[in-house]
């Protein structure tokens, strides 16, 4: 193999630039070139392709966001918007594309794939949503903003003696609630893998009242409703009023961990290597701090897991 493409697509998660980065420095170091596709799949179809060089992904490992720009494409899910990709792939004498990206740009690529076309995934989504990967970078960082984001409500709901119910991201996945609310000792955690029962968060909360808690802060993943939503329900059942922080836009920002970055950088360089393997249709991903790789197709087929005796644990220790 002798040209790469990379791209990001989908939401944009911290460290995906120093995924990029090490995408770009990886092939260069093995004398392979490289072409960053820019504005995911959108750019891709349209053929917004540039080289990159060594310097070209200079200055950027600290960086939040992504260089390469991100975008959402209807037409790519399309076989015509697929095909149109893979002929301005060939246009420009790219022979296998590392895709960086949640799972919809996963299906991006397994399409790709299906098509003949060699891709490798790498898991970047601030959700932790990825079969195949314990991690998927920006996660960490996701997390630490958040965990910030609740300390500092918690000082305001322990002096005003105050209920808070936060909203965060993750979509159809609470990863993010979960880890954040343990990290947090947030009081209950609702995710959408768990059904809730109103009449257990109200009886748990007023336990704690009774034994001298001062506050309590609820974190609602997005996947199961919204904070306000859940917060009219909340108040409808008990009478009590409550504050809502939905933290928003702030969790896929900000410089990314030394984690993220040492993930990124790990995933990043194994998904050139898969390439000038030979093995396109894979995804790569990190378990037991091992670097893996596994079919990208079959893994997609797997639904994804959360870890249900942390979160058990995160009710035993919120009592
Ligand atoms: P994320 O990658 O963060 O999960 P999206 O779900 O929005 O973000 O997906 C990003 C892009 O991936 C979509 O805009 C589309 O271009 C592409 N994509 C998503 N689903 C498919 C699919 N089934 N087939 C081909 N491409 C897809």
């Amino acid at each position: 193999m002798k040209k790469i493409g990379v791209l990001t697509s989908g939401g944009d998660s911290p460290g995906m630039n120093a995924a990029v980065r090490a995408v770009v420095r990886k092939a260069i170091f093995q004398n392979i070139e490289v072409y960053g596709i820019y504005q995911g799949y959108n750019g891709l179809i349209n053929g917004n392709i540039k080289k990159l060089e060594l310097g070209s992904v200079g200055d950027i490992i600290h960086r939040g966001g992504t260089m390469l720009y991100t975008a959402r494409c209807e037409e790519f899910k399309t076989k015509e918007g697929q095909q149109k990709g893979i002929q301005q792939l060939e246009k420009h004498g790219i022979e296998g594309l590392v895709v960086i990206g949640g799972d919809g740009s996963y299906q991006g690529a397994k399409a790709l794939t299906e098509l003949g076309y060699p891709c490798v995934g790498v898991p970047g989504t601030i959700d932790n949503d990825i079969p195949g990967t314990e991690y998927t970078i920006g996660f960490d960082t996701a997390l630490n903003t958040v965990i910030d984001a609740i300390d500092k409500i918690r000082d305001t709901a322990t002096s005003h003696e105050r209920t808070f119910v936060i909203e965060v991201m993750g979509r159809n996945a609470g990863d993010i609630a979960l880890w954040s609310g343990l990290a947090g000792g947030a009081e209950t955690i609702l995710i959408p893998e768990e059904k809730f029962d109103l009449n257990d968060v109200v009886s748990r909360l007023k336990k704690g009242q009774e034994r001298g808690k001062k506050h309590s802060v609820i974190i609602v993943a997005e996947g199961v409703m919204s904070a306000n939503e859940f917060a009219n329900r909340f108040t409808e059942a008990t009478g009590m009023d409550t504050r809502v922080s939905v933290l928003g836009h702030i969790q896929r920002g900000g410089t990314p961990t030394a984690s993220d970055r040492v993930l990124a950088s790990r995933l990043g360089a194994r998904a050139v290597e898969l390439l000038m393997e030979g093995k396109g249709g894979r995804a790569v991903g990190i378990e037991k701090n091992q670097l893996v790789d596994y079919d990208i197709i079959e893994a997609l087929a797997k639904p994804h897991q959360i870890d249900l005796e942390m979160y058990n644990l995160s009710k035993e220790l919120s009592i």
